[in-house]
């Protein structure tokens, strides 16, 4: 008996779809979850005690792998002195320090518990510090699952977008403008119909939500000069690729290539909080100073700034901060991106993929998607074959072809070179 069957079915009964956040269910891929037991290193094992490689790793924030012994430690000792105080600690302040230190385009950060939480927060600081409502978003990046993020494109610019859930009205939506990620043109007419009245501009710098897509240098700075132009302020969604693609988030990747360039806000998650519940959206000093209890913007949370959450965060990011960390997670990630696109060539499979720092993204397409649509034409029936061949081998990547895919400093050089000969010999079987 599958004990994963019996463990989803039990969930059935008792939570929607038998799992907390829809992607779980492997509703697009088909099947049944693998609930995991435990997980240690670049591993985990399910309900029947398989072993899979794991490179989802809880959708990034595993980015020292499982079971981190510094941080395990940093949590046993948080654990012990208390859960949650609702009153400030010091933790807080070195949490907030030692992020100020990696993104030097935040002066101050207000910690929370998701990045759902601190998209939306940075969505209505964004309004109270313009005093507009309009938003800027693109199509394939997701911001959480705020109401007033949650649309998709209408017809066309001059017409509203739709809601992308039931249970969002029209009325709460109407101030999102959604476009093409890529698409300058568009862009440019999206400034000059509602500039004077827009807010800001939300982008995943490298969208993580649409697979693994990379906003291209040109568009980036049209967003930055846009913004700048007509008073909007840029917000950089890096809940996914902040502390994952570069210490210093997708935003010094970017600074790299455009002199001087920094987002306005930017919005954390994921690895800031080491698998725990912890975001976290900052800025500079004049755009922060609006919240409450300074300013007119009000935010709050019974369990913002958790002491636990922050210990694990802490320990995290320390690791991350050694010396060469990023370089050898980098080239790894790399490797098996190689590794994986020779394996689909030499087997006649059309592949295409990218990576920066510890995060992937691959396409049974022969050339990199550069917005939404392109993503969507993706074979699903052949991906969902890899995606089944690798499972059954025991490799885990996520169980949608939209998703991206992480890789931490536990995966070793065997369990890359493993993974890229379970590939091949799926691939054999696509082609
Ligand atoms: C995961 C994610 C979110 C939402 O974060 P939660 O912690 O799941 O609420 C927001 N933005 C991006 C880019 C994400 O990848």
């Amino acid at each position: 008996m599958d004990l994963n069957e019996q463990l989803f079915s039990r969930a059935r009964a008792v939570i929607p779809g038998g799992v907390n956040s829809p992607v779980r269910a492997f509703k697009a891929v088909g099947g049944t979850p693998r609930f995991v037991k435990r997980a240690q290193g670049a591993y985990f094992w399910d309900a029947n005690d398989t072993r899979f490689i794991d490179y989802i790793g809880s959708w990034g924030p595993m980015i020292l792998g499982h079971g981190h012994p510094a941080v395990v430690e940093a949590v046993q000792k948080a654990v012990m002195e208390g859960f949650s105080f609702g009153a400030p600690t010091e933790r807080e302040i070195e949490l907030a320090e030692e992020i100020l230190q990696l993104v030097p385009s935040m002066d101050m950060v207000r910690l929370v518990s998701s990045g759902t939480e601190a998209a939306m927060s940075a969505i209505r600081l964004a309004r109270g510090a313009t005093g507009r409502s309009k938003l800027i978003k693109f199509e394939g990046c997701y911001h959480g699952h705020a109401d007033a993020l949650l649309v998709k494109a209408g017809s066309g610019l001059a017409t509203f977008g739709n809601p992308t859930s039931a249970g969002v009205p029209p009325e709460v939506i109407k101030h999102t403008i959604v476009l093409e990620y890529n698409n300058i043109p568009q862009l440019e007419e999206a400034f000059e119909l509602h500039g004077k009245d827009l807010a800001c501009l939300m982008i995943e710098p490298i969208a993580g939500n649409m697979n693994f897509v990379r906003a291209s240098v040109p568009f980036m700075t049209r967003c930055r000069e846009l913004c700048t132009q007509h008073g909007a302020l840029l917000v950089f969604d890096e809940v996914m690729t902040g502390c994952r693609v570069a210490l210093g988030c997708a935003q010094s990747v970017y600074a790299k290539n455009i002199p001087g360039f920094a987002p306005d806000i930017t919005v954390l998650g994921k690895v800031i909080g080491g698998g725990m519940p912890l975001a976290a959206f900052g800025g500079p000093r004049a755009i922060m100073e609006n919240l409450a209890p300074l300013g007119p913007v009000y935010q709050a949370g019974t369990l913002s700034g958790n002491p636990v959450a922050t210990a694990c965060g802490l320990a995290t990011l320390r690791e991350l901060r050694k010396p060469g960390f990023f370089d050898a997670l980098s080239l790894k990630t790399r490797k098996l991106v190689d590794g994986l696109s020779a394996a689909a060539t030499e087997q006649g499979v059309a592949f295409s993929a990218d990576c920066e720092g510890g995060m992937f993204g691959f396409f049974l397409l022969d050339t990199l998607p550069q917005n939404y649509p392109t993503v969507m034409k993706s074979d699903g029936a052949k991906f969902n074959k890899l995606f089944h061949g690798l499972l059954d081998r025991g490799v885990y990547i996520a169980p949608a072809l939209y998703e991206a895919g992480f890789v931490s400093a536990a995966h070793s050089d065997e369990d890359i070179a493993q993974t890229i000969a379970i590939a091949r010999e799926v691939f054999s079987q696509l082609a």
